[in-house]
């Protein structure tokens, strides 16, 4: 496999998978520069190197090709402003501006595409079919597209003498840009620094971890994190179980959660959880107290409850004062620490002391010695929401890529470059 750090980018044209997928607000101004300070020191390598750079990057979801909403057009003053180098931009990825430009790259130089999701070729899935449409019929636009999205991949390929993929988060999608091109370039194919030390921080934690290693999982539902857990298990000392999830393992066991969250249909699965944790010698850690509130809202009067005791017209919405304790002592006792989700419901002030408390007990652990890996949507933006995000070892820019790589499965836009 090459490496960006060996490889010798002179006279090169280099197109870089990005992910520019950056907030806009009303007057289309980056909110959160996040993303594309990430992608920076990759872009800089090339370009010291004496090679241009062409950046492909999809924003938001068009569904019905351009709309002026999700052009990367918007973007390009914060890409100049963090890069310090003038970025130019072709309006279509596809178009004839797109070539000339791409050939036309001298050292030194760097090209915006426009966003690539303008395309139903980019994520391969047919669009503006019936909702009535037969099987045969969605088969058929599958194939079509399948034969279109080769030339689009051929097109973007021709751009570009080397492809770097950067963009973690997308890296679990089979798409055009994240896997596919790769095939183009078999020896000048490789990693960017995102997706370097991406890769290089979940596999630090879950191959080689400093014990013990706790796992904190919060969130609303056991459904969405069994399969995280279960894999979890195979690696960690002890699992800390946060946020609504806890309702659901709390009823199976025959306690009363008033009106919390609660999915009946796991109630087995919770019990196999609980009972394989105890053949492995796991330590499964709940909070023993509850914030309970009369409603789900910032206004809603608030009580403290056994977390397996809650009356009918309460629920648990965040954890409580004893559990902020038992939680953060257990985290500073260990030496590796996984957090995925909030322990409760952070977006409202009145419940997000519990998830403040985990997060300061992260801070101090890693103070102390500990890695400490954040990853998954809502723990990123509770750890950026308390200002922290620092002074914890490392925190993951991608939410459906890290929960699936973890969870042992292939990305493709990893496979393509390894391959
Ligand atoms: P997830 O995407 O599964 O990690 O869930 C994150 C969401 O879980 C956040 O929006 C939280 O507000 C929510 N959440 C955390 N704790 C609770 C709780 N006790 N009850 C309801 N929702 C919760």
């Amino acid at each position: 496999m090459k490496s960006i750090d060996t490889y010798d980018f002179s006279g090169k044209r280099a197109i870089i998978r990005v992910d520019f997928n950056v907030p806009l607000n009303e007057n289309f101004e980056v909110t959160d520069d996040t993303r594309i300070r990430a992608a920076i020191p990759t872009i800089k390598k090339v370009l010291a190197g004496g090679g241009s750079v062409i950046l492909m990057s999809h924003l938001g979801r068009p569904k019905n090709g351009p709309e002026d909403k999700f052009s990367l057009r918007h973007i390009i003053p914060a890409v100049e402003k963090n890069l310090g180098v003038k970025v130019d931009f072709a309006g279509d990825c596809m178009g004839e501006e797109a070539a000339r430009k791409a050939a036309e790259l001298k050292p030194g130089q760097v090209l915006l595409l426009e966003n690539l999701r303008f395309y139903a070729e980019e994520e391969g899935k047919p669009r503006g079919l019936p909702a009535d449409a037969t099987d045969e019929q969605k088969a058929e636009a599958k194939k079509a597209l399948k034969e279109s999205q080769k030339k689009f991949v051929e097109k973007l390929a021709s751009y570009a003498d080397v492809y770097i993929n950067d963009a973690f988060g997308t890296a679990h999608r089979a798409h055009a840009s994240t896997a596919l091109i790769a095939d183009y370039f078999p020896n000048d194919k490789m990693f960017g620094y995102v997706m370097e030390r991406e890769l290089k921080a979940i596999d630090s934690v879950m191959d080689n971890p400093k014990r013990p290693f706790v796992a904190i999982i919060g969130g609303s539902k056991v459904s969405s994190k069994i399969t995280i857990i279960e894999k979890l298990m195979e690696k960690v000392d002890s699992l800390i179980i946060g946020g609504g999830m806890t309702y659901t393992f709390k009823a199976a066991q025959g306690g009363k959660v008033g009106n919390s969250l609660c999915e009946p249909e796991m109630f087995d699965t919770a019990l196999s959880i609980l009972a394989k944790a105890k053949d492995k010698g796991i330590e499964m850690v709940f909070a023993e107290d509850a914030l309970c509130a009369d409603a789900f809202s910032e206004d809603a009067n608030t009580k403290e409850c056994p977390s397996n005791d809650i009356p009918d017209g309460w629920e648990g919405l965040d954890i409580g004062s004893k559990a902020k304790v038992s939680f953060a002592e257990h985290i500073k006792s260990c030496k590796t620490i996984l957090w995925n989700g909030p322990v409760g419901v952070f977006e409202m002030d009145k419940f997000a002391t519990g998830t403040k408390a985990v997060a300061d007990a992260i801070v101090e652990a890693t103070a102390n010695g500990a890695y400490s890996l954040i990853g998954g949507g809502d723990s990123v933006a509770a750890i950026n929401k308390f200002g922290l995000a620092d002074k914890v070892s490392y925190v993951s820019t991608g939410g459906g890529a890290l929960l699936e790589y973890m969870e042992g499965k292939e990305l493709p836009g990893v496979a393509a470059i390894k391959k």
